[in-house]
């Protein structure tokens, strides 16, 4: 069989714990309620065909995207599973979005009038209701009278609403229980269009995990499905398993032995105290690991060992205690031997959240599937 890639670097995907972890949600949301895979940004970078495929497997009811492209893309596998596109496409866009079968996302009136001159067949919408995320929905109960009332008499046809938690992952109670009792409020006083057949929803991941009372009639998983956490808070709180779907995987393309005072890399910026066994890892920038990631570790032969020098566009070096051969594997993120690295780990260490770090190894590094 002709090698899909040649790199020594790259992305395996554990479709299992994908499917493990949609599961984990269908069995608290069974039907008729419905459970969106969100599988946008190339499923927080995991791969969004592939993906969509193992959440279906496990019960996923529908997906959702952010982009039009992405719906597109993800239609011509999924010819008969219901799509939402969760950002603003353009109006003129709108006979795409029904050729497709796609759902779409709006909250303007303005957009109601032109996408409705554009159309020539009905489109499925969701009405999205901003109750204090400050992103993108209508922002007052005149607003939703205003573009209901327009939209009576277009092509478009009401299929959900819904909006969007800001703080549900944290330890934070004025802003999300203003935000659910605004939204019920609207269920409330639209309840002659929202009827029976429109689909209301409300949360995220950390929603759904923890206030399952509260989600409606369906829940937008996310990065639970990839077997993240939002927050340490909703791990500890729900206790729901998850199993991590990304790992990285390397192996040491060179090794040698330094002398004390020579440097490693661009610009000097760590110099070796005593003789020292350093490897390369053919993994850099160039694939979206960063030059912040200078300092953090990695896993050889079941052990951590720290990233040293500049982290290069191709490339990085780490420091060793004895001489591995090369081909070793490098566990970059993942599991090796009993220890792990986890995708947390990556996060504290750039400061930032999990969500970003799958997202950030891009393309270049291939993704294989398990
Ligand atoms: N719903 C909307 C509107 C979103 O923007 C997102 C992600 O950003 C999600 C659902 C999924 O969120 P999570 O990954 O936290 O489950």
């Amino acid at each position: 069989m002709m090698q899909s890639f040649y790199r020594d670097t790259w992305a395996d995907i554990d479709l299992d714990a994908i499917r493990f972890n949609m599961k984990q949600m269908k069995e608290r949301y069974p039907s008729p309620k419905k459970v969106y895979a969100v599988v946008k940004a190339n499923a927080y970078g995991h791969g969004d065909v592939e993906v969509a495929q193992a959440a279906l497997e496990a019960g996923a009811d529908q997906l959702a995207v952010a982009l039009l492209d992405e719906a597109v893309h993800l239609r011509k596998q999924f010819p008969e599973v219901p799509i939402l596109i969760l950002g603003r496409i353009r109006p003129e866009q709108a006979p795409v979005a029904a050729e497709h079968n796609l759902m779409v996302t709006i909250f303007q009136s303005e957009w109601v009038l032109k996408a409705d001159q554009y159309l020539n067949e009905p489109l499925q919408v969701h009405l999205k209701i901003d109750t204090g995320m400050n992103r993108q929905g209508i922002k007052s109960a005149d607003e939703a009278y205003a573009l209901l009332t327009t939209m009576k008499s277009t092509s478009l046809v009401l299929k959900g609403v819904y909006s969007h938690l800001a703080t549900a992952d944290e330890d934070e109670r004025l802003l999300l229980e203003t935000q659910m009792t605004r939204f019920q409020q609207y269920i409330t006083e639209f309840q002659d269009y929202f009827t029976e057949e429109v689909e209301v929803h409300l949360g995220n991941s950390a929603g759904a995990m923890r206030f399952p009372e509260s989600m409606y009639d369906a829940v937008r998983f996310g990065i639970g499905m990839y077997g993240l956490y939002p927050s340490d808070l909703v791990r500890d709180e729900t206790k729901i398993p998850l199993k991590p779907a990304f790992s990285l995987q390397s192996r040491l393309i060179h090794i040698k032995q330094i002398e004390p005072n020579e440097t490693i890399s661009y610009g000097t910026t760590y110099t070796a105290q005593e003789k020292e066994w350093i490897g390369t890892v053919p993994l850099g920038y160039g694939d979206g690991w960063i030059r912040k990631l200078q300092g953090f570790h990695v896993l050889v032969n079941g052990k951590k060992y720290p990233i040293v020098g500049r982290v290069c566009m191709d490339q990085f070096m780490v420091k060793l205690d004895q001489q591995f051969p090369v081909d070793t594997p490098v566990v970059i993120i993942g599991e090796q031997q009993g220890n792990v690295v986890t995708t947390d780990d990556v996060a504290r260490h750039l400061e930032t959240i999990n969500y970003e770090i799958p997202c950030m190894i891009n393309q270049r590094v291939p993704r294989v599937y398990h």
